[in-house]
């Protein structure tokens, strides 16, 4: 996807601090960290939206529990605790239409939805 600038980490194109990958998705600290650990994991081919997951994407979505367990083990949230987000489409927040899941902790999170 030309002008995505999710695409663009994953092919290498655009720095980022990488902290996951395998073959279908890679983990990266998010620019603008709202918790001490705030990573961004996403799939290396283009998926737009949740709404977008179908049964092609199973293979998917069990990589995205993978990534969460173990970039949850390697920023040694693990144990204390953390946050799993994925926002879609405009009221839920969603900004990079490329589908990515936000792993937050490091701290005790307060609720906040809006
Ligand atoms: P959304 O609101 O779409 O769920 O979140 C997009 C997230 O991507 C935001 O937390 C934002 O800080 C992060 N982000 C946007 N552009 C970049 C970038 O170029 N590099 C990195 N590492 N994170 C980005
Ligand atoms: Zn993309």
């Amino acid at each position: 996807m030309e002008n995505c600038i999710f695409c663009e980490i994953a092919r290498g194109k655009i720095p980022c601090n990488k902290v996951y990958e395998d073959e279908l998705v890679m983990a990266f600290d998010d620019i603008h960290p709202m918790a001490p650990v705030h990573v961004i994991i996403v799939p290396k081919n283009h998926i737009a939206t949740v709404m977008d997951m179908d049964l092609d994407h199973a293979d998917v979505s069990r990589a995205f529990f993978r990534a969460i367990q173990a970039i949850a083990k390697q920023k040694n949230v693990d144990q204390t605790g953390f946050r799993t987000v994925i926002n879609c489409n405009e009221e839920g927040g969603q900004v990079v239409f490329h589908l990515h899941l936000h792993l937050l902790g490091g701290k005790k999170l307060v609720d906040e939805l809006g």
